[in-house]
């Protein structure tokens, strides 16, 4: 892949997660949270004329392009203090999101909300950025720096761990960059590896203890590839590599891995259930001592190299 150039432009996807019932836990207000995004996405704007833009919302039940706009979009007034740019862009987002706060009010309102109503569905979203970013890739024959923005209040969705792991591998093969910026709850596990494997950052913005957004968005996700090069990233904590079983999407310690599609499971099993590969039972005695050369060698996949040694093939 060539390097980047300080007069490339970018094409920047950003993924707002409009989820209300996370954000009804937030210290910082969804609409707070949203004009200091729409002040980041014009400074990023302002930079460079040539930088492409897209904004996305998530929710619970769907996932819109908020910019930019449809055909079919009414046409917004003319309005000749602000720049048209800017204007139009946070027009579109703040309607946009509007429109998906009231829809989503009467799931709120619901009494008998569970633990899953907290969760968005961000391997959607990050799909359709994408396949947004792979349109323009295609349709311009300058070089353009993808990259993904994804603001997040949600907690992770442990049953869309492989379609979100397949997403981040799919990003890490196209060079698209994936920053995470966390502003409430616990830290996700699914999208700091996103950040990490893709090259992005994972910042946690500590909203409760007046930690501003805009400020750690400025600093950190406003350079481009060209830049980026030249700063220091924040420094990257220890991040949880364990993974998801596929048949209970729990986050396990030690797993067991199909030998022919490396699905993992925290059970051992006899037939695997995503490629129906059948495992005869006899156990190979793993030497210990190269268990443990392993687990030192590669704490990553540590776990799935135990498994890999425990189950044979029929
Ligand atoms: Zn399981
Ligand atoms: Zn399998």
């Amino acid at each position: 892949m060539s390097e980047p150039l300080e007069s490339d432009p970018s094409l920047l996807v950003v993924v707002l997660d409009v989820n209300a019932s996370s954000w009804a836990k937030s210290p910082l207000t969804v609409g707070n949270a949203l004009q200091q995004m729409v002040i980041f996405i014009n400074a990023y704007l302002a930079l460079k004329s040539e930088n492409g833009l897209a904004v996305l919302a998530c929710n619970r039940r769907e996932c819109r392009c908020l910019y930019p706009p449809s055909r079919a979009s009414p046409a917004i007034e003319r309005d000749i203090r602000v720049y048209e740019q800017f204007r139009v862009v946070d027009a579109r987002v703040l309607a946009g999101v509007q429109a998906m706060l009231s829809g989503a009010e009467d799931i709120v309102g619901d009494p008998n909300k569970g633990i899953e109503e907290c969760q968005t569905p961000m391997s959607q979203a990050l799909s359709k950025a994408l396949c947004h970013i792979h349109r323009v890739s295609e349709s311009t024959s300058a070089k353009v720096w993808p990259r993904i923005l994804v603001l997040s209040a949600a907690d992770d969705s442990p049953r869309e761990y492989i379609a979100l792991m397949n997403t981040i591998f799919a990003a890490q093969r196209m060079g698209v960059l994936i920053d995470i910026c966390k502003v409430f709850g616990r830290d996700s596990v699914f999208l700091q590896q996103a950040a990490e494997i893709t090259g992005g950052n994972y910042l946690k913005v500590d909203t409760a203890g007046h930690e501003s957004m805009l400020q750690t968005l400025m600093f950190t996700c406003l350079a481009d590839h060209y830049t980026r090069e030249i700063l220091v990233s924040p420094t990257k904590e220890m991040i949880d590599f364990r993974a998801t079983c596929f048949c209970h999407k729990r986050v396990v310690d030690i797993g067991y891995v199909c030998s022919v599609c490396l699905s993992i499971f925290c059970q051992v099993a006899p037939i695997c259930s995503t490629c129906q590969t059948k495992f005869s039972f006899r156990i190979v005695r793993a030497d210990s001592a190269q268990i443990n050369g392993n687990l030192k060698g590669s704490p990553r996949s540590g776990a799935a190299t135990v498994a890999m040694s425990t189950l044979s093939l029929a």
